[in-house]
């Protein structure tokens, strides 16, 4: 399988440190509000990849963080904690918002369909784990004290800036807000591990350590958490594009200086969702969510289909318009499949099914070019393959894509059978006054007569009636009539 690295910003064969074993770390969600739809089209894609590399044989270990404290409003070191701003809001402490909205992500990527990682682990859990490596890091000279904080001093690296063939654009995000100078860092791009003085100090969650009672930084977690669960080699990092500088690039910084060799093998970023206005954020306050979808009437599994039509590493438009169109397209795929004759008593044609998943795979391989995929179930639906192998592959495919097709279609079929046996049962029940009762069965030959193409005797009957004073009006659901 081929995948773009970010760290290399190469094209490379990805091949997992352990034979058939991958450790997989993804930056979960900072919950002090619900996910927006940009961040879940990273966690949709992110499910792409660890679902294909099971697909493809490989014993996944996916661990996510939830970053409950030390994220602050800016990526860089100044701004308010995320978390306490979001408990300020709510007038909850921020261990409620933390609950509340950590169970709101994990219903979203239900409906979304997206696996829950093996391990999830919260950053308020590895209090110890930071504390272990920052002291660890002072004492090899990675990181100093200064003014009550304890900081990664970047100038001690060979290599700080990793991914550095983004646009200005793209890196502007890591340092936006208005960020301040700190007096106290040695050297600008320097960031915080252990936070004992902040701006803030009615900061709610604060723990002993050796420097003080504090908080620890944001990026710190996602290196300590992955290196408690993963060990000292990782195969693959996750990540939205924003991620990457600075929180990624510090995490190699503190990660490699601890460990004292390479860390992370790939590093996968997800480009942005944008609306016409710009980039989603969940700083803006306006953004949108898997519950509005579905209050608007769409299914969340649309917007999974609309995600995947498109490559990870190109940014994406969100518009209702172009959320409609994905629908549509959907749907013309369900209802093909749901034609297909039944399958009984058929076997699958081994040699054919293989073929066609040669293409599903083949996309797949090409950098998780979702895309492709979705031209390999069109590829199906051109296929003169008996249905059995058709649904063998739609049903192979889904383990992956998961768009539920299988069984949309097998519900489309059913209340298309529904609708057609309850047009055949359709038996007029006629008026008990007699005069309109002669109306309707006048009514009833004249479509009686249509129907035989007899449009000679339909139009007598017509212009009968209108002899009479009575008008019929022809519409979607029959004839009605009225009176003169
Ligand atoms: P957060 O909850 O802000 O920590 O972000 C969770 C994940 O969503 C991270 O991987 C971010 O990089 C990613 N993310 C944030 N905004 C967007 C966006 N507009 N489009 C795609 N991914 C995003
Ligand atoms: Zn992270």
């Amino acid at each position: 399988m081929i995948l773009y690295n970010t760290a290399t910003h190469k094209r490379e064969e990805f091949v997992p440190v352990e034979p058939g074993k991958v450790g997989m770390y993804t930056c979960g969600p900072t919950v002090y509000h619900y996910a927006h739809i940009g961040n879940l089209r990273t966690y949709i894609m992110e499910d792409i990849l660890d679902r294909y590399l099971r697909y493809q044989g490989y014993e996944v270990k996916r661990v996510m963080n939830i970053t409950d404290v030390g994220h602050l409003s800016s990526d860089g070191d100044t701004g308010e904690d995320k978390m306490l701003k979001g408990a300020k809001r709510e007038k909850k402490t921020v261990m409620e918002i933390a609950k509340y909205y950590t169970d709101c992500f994990f219903a979203d990527c239900d409906k979304l369909h997206i696996r829950r990682p093996d391990v999830i682990e919260p950053a308020t859990a590895c209090i110890d784990e930071f504390i272990k490596v920052i002291s660890a890091l002072i004492e090899k000279g990675f990181a100093y004290e200064a003014g009550g904080n304890i900081y990664f001093d970047t100038s001690k690296l060979e290599q700080y800036y990793i991914f550095n063939d983004f646009t200005s654009e793209d890196l502007a995000v890591g340092v936006r807000e208005g960020v301040e100078e700190d007096g106290n860092k040695r050297n600008k791009a320097d960031f915080v591990l252990w936070f004992t003085k902040s701006k803030f100090e009615d900061q709610e969650l604060k723990w002993d350590s050796p420097w003080g009672v504090g908080y620890p930084g944001w990026h710190i977690e996602c290196s300590c958490i992955s290196m408690k669960h993963l060990g000292e080699y990782l195969d693959i990092h996750c990540g939205g594009i924003d991620n990457a500088f600075p929180h990624h690039t510090n995490e190699i910084a503190q990660s490699e200086a601890y460990l004292g060799h390479a860390w992370c093998k790939y590093w996968m970023h997800v480009l942005h969702l944008n609306t016409d206005s710009g980039k989603m954020s969940k700083s803006k306050g306006e953004f949108l969510t898997v519950s509005l979808l579905e209050e608007k009437g769409y299914d969340p599994v649309a917007y999974r289909f609309f995600c995947l039509q498109s490559h990870y590493r190109r940014s994406l438009v969100f518009s209702w318009e172009n959320l409609d169109n994905a629908v549509v397209a959907y749907n013309k795929i369900v209802a093909k499949i749901a034609g297909w004759k039944k399958a009984e008593g058929e076997s699958v044609d081994e040699a054919a099914l293989a073929e066609l998943r040669a293409k599903f795979v083949a996309g797949l391989d090409n950098d998780l070019n979702t895309s492709l995929a979705i031209t390999a179930i069109h590829n199906v639906l051109k296929s003169t393959a008996n249905t059995a192998t058709t649904r063998a592959a739609i049903a192979d495919f889904d383990t992956v894509l998961c768009l539920d097709l299988l069984q949309a279609a097998d519900a489309y079929a059913a209340e298309e059978a529904k609708k057609a046996a309850a047009a055949a049962n359709t038996v007029r029940v006629y008026s008990d006054d007699p005069e309109i009762r002669a109306i309707e069965e006048a009514i009833d030959a004249r479509t009686a007569a249509k129907k035989a193409k007899n449009y000679a005797e339909a139009d007598r009957i017509r212009a009968e009636l209108l002899a009479r004073g009575i008008v019929l009006t022809d519409t979607p659901n029959g004839t009605t009539f009225e009176r003169k």
